[in-house]
């Protein structure tokens, strides 16, 4: 599909043309993916953050969060219990948290895949390539990194460089994230502050250019404490129509990854927002392993989804949304068919 194409389904407001683009992308679901809803257990390790990004309630300066870090005991607590749940995978996210640097990650990934035997992601931010490198030969199996959007100078002015660096590189990054062997995933926010539909057609193409295994797509939902907050809403709105068509439209261009149903559809509708998400292309959910106490305290946006239920709680939930769906939770790890695709021709 090319950025026209692409831009003219964003655009698409009649509710029968909606309709078809949903069955069709669910039926390319279907085919490339199969009706397995695949299960990521969310580890969120520590909300210390040392960049200031303008969207995040993370960013250094936010003086109104409390800030904490699991210990290595309680993340790997933690991935025990995705595994005692049937998770085949955990995803470690933080903030971009200097106290989890080289050794200690790379110890915990060689420790989480002793005791637990799950396929590890890793969500830490921009790391060094020899970080990058260090946790690909520990054993982590994929890294999530959005690029946030494809429009660079809308990135520029949302993303500051760290204090006395040069401007990251997150395209770069995921290139090298390739590179390295890892299965890569990457994404966008829907609704930021002056972004466009030509914006998100030419994202969605740019998650096919880079080659990527799992795109994350979710509305912007504005933090009162962040500077992106005091800026005008529009021209696009985060709803969850607009993040539904960019689901679809990004399985049909991209067929073989995986898309999660993401939590910040969640946040904006509780009852029907992931649902909404796995009808027209998305196959995986992300339920949180992180310990109650600590949830409220991750706050990339206000009023997330499911602070206040323990592991066993989303555990339930999520098999029960899964099921109403006529859709079966996932066994195994859960590795995009684009993926290993790629590893069966470079074998
Ligand atoms: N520090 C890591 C991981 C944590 S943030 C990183 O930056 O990659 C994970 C994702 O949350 C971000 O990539 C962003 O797309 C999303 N996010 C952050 N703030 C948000 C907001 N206000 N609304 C919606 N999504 C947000």
């Amino acid at each position: 599909m090319d950025r026209i194409t692409i831009e003219g389904w964003l655009r698409e407001d009649d509710p029968a043309r909606l309709a078809e683009l949903w069955a069709e992308a669910d039926a390319a679901r279907r085919r490339q993916v199969g009706d397995q809803v695949h299960l990521r257990g969310l580890i969120e390790c520590s909300n210390h953050c040392r960049r200031a990004c303008h969207y995040c309630g993370l960013r250094a300066g936010n003086r109104g969060l409390r800030r904490y870090r699991l210990d290595d005991a309680c993340i790997r607590a933690c991935a025990r219990q995705a595994r005692e749940l049937g998770y085949g995978t955990v995803v470690l996210q933080a903030g971009e948290d200097p106290a989890f640097g080289q050794d200690r990650v790379a110890d915990l990934v060689r420790a989480i895949k002793d005791e637990a035997g799950l396929a590890i992601t890793l969500s830490l931010g921009e790391r060094s390539p020899a970080e990058l490198a260090a946790w690909r030969a520990a054993g982590a199996d994929r890294y999530l990194l959005r690029f946030e959007t494809a429009d660079a100078d809308l990135y520029a002015r949302i993303h500051p460089p760290l204090a006395g660096q040069p401007a990251g590189d997150r395209l770069g990054q995921l290139r090298l994230l390739g590179e390295l062997g890892y299965e890569v995933g990457s994404g966008i926010m829907v609704g930021l502050p002056g972004q466009t539909l030509a914006d998100l057609a030419h994202s969605i193409h740019l998650f096919g250019d880079l080659g990527l295994h799992m795109v994350g797509v979710g509305p912007y939902i504005r933090h009162p404490d962040t500077p992106l907050a005091i800026e005008p809403a529009g021209p696009l709105v985060g709803d969850v129509t607009t993040t539904c068509k960019v689901v679809a439209l990004t399985r049909l261009h991209c067929p073989g990854i995986n898309i999660p149903a993401t939590s910040a559809l969640a946040t904006i509708d509780p009852a029907d927002g992931r649902e909404a998400a796995l009808r027209c292309g998305a196959n995986v959910l992300m339920p949180n392993l992180t310990p109650v106490a600590y949830r409220a305290d991750y706050a990339i946006y206000p009023d997330k989804a499911c602070i206040a239920e323990a592991a066993e709680q989303c555990h339930g939930c999520t098999q029960a949304r899964i099921r109403r769906l006529g859709r079966e939770p996932g066994c195994g790890n859960g590795t995009a068919p684009f993926y290993r695709a790629q590893q069966e021709v470079g074998a």
